[in-house]
């Protein structure tokens, strides 16, 4: 039998032995940004494999994960409704190039479920729903112009980086390098939550309509409704990237929750059930215009992937609306008992809750746009991210990442998370406010 000391030692050597070759071939170690831990230092986990709501490392060390991929797992790690459908996909072979049953039932059950959707195209990343979206809109116009919301991201497409939030807030970038000056020309970014003036150059106002990539942050009463005014005015499109959003605040996404509908919707993370996948969709008049019905030319080898389409529907067909409430209100409860510890601790912070979803912003004001967020201090988030992994709980590693507890976070295991935050208050209650 091993001690403790020595079976600890070793897991040390685990994750440093993989994190010093991961940097050795991989750019900062990682393949996206965010996970490289820049903005909250240390040496980021290596996983293993996940069990729901945990993590286990390459150490055999088990962690309560809050960033469930950030946001593309919603029933937990290696569900089996989702390892079942998977193996029976795989075993009929992963991608032909030609149209399946798969994708047909996903695109079925998206247009089911939220209201306003008749045509879906799958492509393979939210990056590419988006990047296509926009062409779509730009195509049906005949304008160029595009208005995005800063602290908004809408993945890594050359003319939607600006302004944006996620890594790209992370990294406290303005939008990266190598995007031509001439890509982003037509980019306007505006301030959240409130209703830009829009012309007739304007071909669409894209919009997290509940923003969850500066942190969170909802959108107050009547912007939503707002901007689909607004767009009506000037016979702009109103795209909904719902890549967060979608089937995760409920069926319906926030379309439904807001009651306001978009022309063109963007989804991703949830309907590819932790698998790579992406998916533009609206009228079955706009989206007619999509190659081949017409001129928007839009393509991909692996679009429609079957395992991507039997991911999701697994989970599509594994959550009720019930469920969706019942984790709305676990999550809210939570919420509130957080709002208390910290101010218990006298640590002043935010804890925005739409949903399922949550974040936390050490601040006085509550966080309405990207300068709020931006304004909360980054200081404490790092101190609390290390209280919270002393503890086991493996929060997004940046306080512009939205926490993502699921259908696996039962009340046992969001009562672990409290018990982390009331230890891990009081030490943030001892870290200066300011950078
Ligand atoms: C994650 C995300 C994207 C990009 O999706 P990828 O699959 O990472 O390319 C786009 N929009 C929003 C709102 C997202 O959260």
């Amino acid at each position: 039998m091993e001690t403790e000391a020595s079976a600890e030692q070793e897991a040390s050597s685990a994750t440093a032995g993989w994190w010093a070759r991961a940097r050795r071939v991989l750019p900062g170690g990682v393949s996206s940004p965010v996970r490289s831990h820049q903005a909250v230092g240390g040496t980021p986990v290596v996983i293993e494999r996940g069990e729901g709501p945990y993590v286990v490392d390459v150490d055999g060390r088990r962690w309560l994960d809050l960033v469930q991929s950030y946001g593309a797992v919603l029933l937990g790690h290696a569900h089996p409704a989702v390892t079942a459908a998977l193996a029976e996909a795989a075993a009929k072979g992963t991608t032909f190039g030609a149209t399946t049953p798969g994708e047909v039932q996903l695109a079925e059950a998206i247009c089911a479920r939220v209201p306003g959707v008749e045509q879906v195209r799958l492509v393979s990343s939210g990056t590419e729903a988006t990047m296509s979206a926009l062409r779509l809109a730009r195509a049906v116009t005949g304008r160029d112009r595009v208005v995005k919301f800063d602290g908004c991201y809408h993945g890594h497409a050359d003319a939607l980086l600006a302004g944006g939030g996620s890594g790209v807030a992370t990294l406290g970038l303005p939008g990266s390098a190598g995007v031509p000056r001439a890509a982003v020309a037509e980019t306007l970014v505006v301030p959240y939550n409130q209703v830009p003036d829009l012309d007739e150059q304007v071909a669409c106002v894209i919009v997290e309509p509940v923003a969850a990539n500066m942190g969170l942050v909802p959108p107050e009463p009547g912007f939503l409704a707002g901007l689909r005014e607004a767009c009506d005015r000037v016979g702009a499109l109103l795209v909904f990237d719902e890549v967060i959003s979608g089937f995760r605040l409920g069926p319906g996404g926030a379309t439904a929750s807001a009651g306001v509908r978009p022309d063109l919707w963007c989804f991703g993370k949830v309907i590819g059930g932790g698998l790579p996948i992406g998916a533009f969709a609206g009228s079955r008049e706009l989206m007619g215009s999509v190659a081949p019905s017409g001129p928007v030319y839009q393509a991909g080898t692996l679009s429609g992937n079957p395992l991507a389409t039997a991911a999701g529907l697994a989970v599509l067909r594994a959550v009720q609306p019930a469920d969706y409430e019942a984790l709305s209100r676990r999550v809210a409860a939570l919420a509130g008992e957080l709002t208390e510890v910290f101010a218990a601790a006298g640590v002043a912070a935010q804890v925005p809750v739409v949903g399922p979803l949550l974040s936390v912003f050490f601040t006085e004001q509550p966080v309405r746009d990207g300068a709020g967020a931006r304004a909360a201090s980054a200081r404490r988030y790092r101190r609390f991210f290390h209280e919270m992994a002393r503890r086991g709980v493996l929060l997004p590693p940046s306080p512009f990442e939205t926490w993502f507890p699921g259908m696996a976070h039962d009340d046992a295991v969001l009562g672990q998370v409290l018990e982390a935050v009331q230890a891990a208050a009081a030490v943030v209650a001892e870290e200066p406010t300011s950078d």
